[in-house]
């Protein structure tokens, strides 16, 4: 890395944790397009993180196949794969972690303790190693991106953020590699997340604005389509993930639920101004 950050390349990190599917290979095309010369270099780390699995999460069966992802990698915008081992990563090491508080707090952070912390500890060391000027997140994990966002200010990395949107398949489920721990019966439940989503936004659309109400209406539609497990259905004003009791302005609608064993997570990012409610970007 330091021969190619001598050649002057702009170097653009891809996290993942691997079992690359079009939702990772959509951030890779972001990545390549970020400079018009071809004076880029887009390296994609590969790494599942046992620092951000709680005890009884998927960490010992979460999927991997890194010699498929390397070959998904190699026609497309991606100049080096980074797979280390978790020795290598961490080493005899371990003991210390990055923190953000509050944010970390509501959603994903009350379900699993310590994983943002996981999550941030391993982006950290990821920005040492690779150091590079432009890394490339999905909205799909929003609060991971806000938390990572506000790790770069606290800290100072000299890294540019970029998200890409959340990539889903035509049935409308988001892409994610846990996807592939659901039989079909399964999967068709799963639409369930994506279609409370979509319950709220049309009823902020048909004028409710009390969030209680439109909270409501989500963790119904989950429970009518079969996910009788829910994490969470919450809507969070952005970017501090307050609660907030009136759905306007930059609204983060978020919601996780199990499909059998099978953890997901699924979001809508809506800006509600007067009658007007439209998807807008994270930041
Ligand atoms: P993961 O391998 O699940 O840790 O994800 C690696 C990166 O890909 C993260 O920045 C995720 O937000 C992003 N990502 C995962 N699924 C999707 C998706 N369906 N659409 C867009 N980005 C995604």
């Amino acid at each position: 890395m330091a021969e190619v950050r001598r050649s002057g390349a702009t170097i653009v990190l891809v996290p993942t944790m691997g079992s690359l599917h079009e939702g990772h290979l959509s951030l890779f095309e972001i990545a390549g397009k970020v400079r018009s010369d071809r004076n880029l270099f887009v390296v994609g780390s590969i790494f599942v993180n046992p620092l951000q699995f709680g005890p009884g999460g998927d960490y010992d069966i979460y999927p991997r196949n890194l010699r498929r992802d390397v070959e998904l990698l190699s026609g497309r915008s991606c100049d080096a794969v980074f797979a280390p081992s978790v020795k290598e990563m961490y080493g005899a090491g371990g003991e210390t972690q990055v923190v953000v508080n509050r944010l970390s707090e509501p959603l994903c952070g009350a379900h699993r303790p310590g994983h943002f912390e996981g999550v941030l500890t391993v982006v950290a060391k990821l920005f040492l190693i690779v150091q590079p000027d432009i890394a490339v997140f999905g909205q799909k994990d929003a609060q991971q991106a806000l938390i990572i966002k506000r790790m770069i200010d606290d800290l100072g990395f000299p890294v540019e953020l970029l998200l890409g949107p959340t990539v889903r398949s035509s049935d409308g489920l988001a892409e994610s590699s846990r996807n592939t721990f659901l039989s079909p019966e399964q999967r068709s439940i799963a639409l369930g997340l994506y279609r409370a989503l979509q319950a709220v936004r049309d009823s902020l659309i048909e004028g409710e604005r009390s969030v209680v109400a439109l909270e409501d209406v989500g963790r119904r539609v989950l429970v009518d389509s079969g996910l009788d497990r829910i994490d969470y259905f919450e809507i969070r004003k952005l970017p501090e993930l307050v609660h907030p009791e009136e759905a306007r302005g930059h609204l983060l609608v978020a919601t996780s639920a199990f499909v059998g064993r099978t953890r997901l997570i699924d979001n809508l990012v809506l800006q509600v101004d007067g009658e007007s409610v439209i998807e807008a970007a994270l930041f």
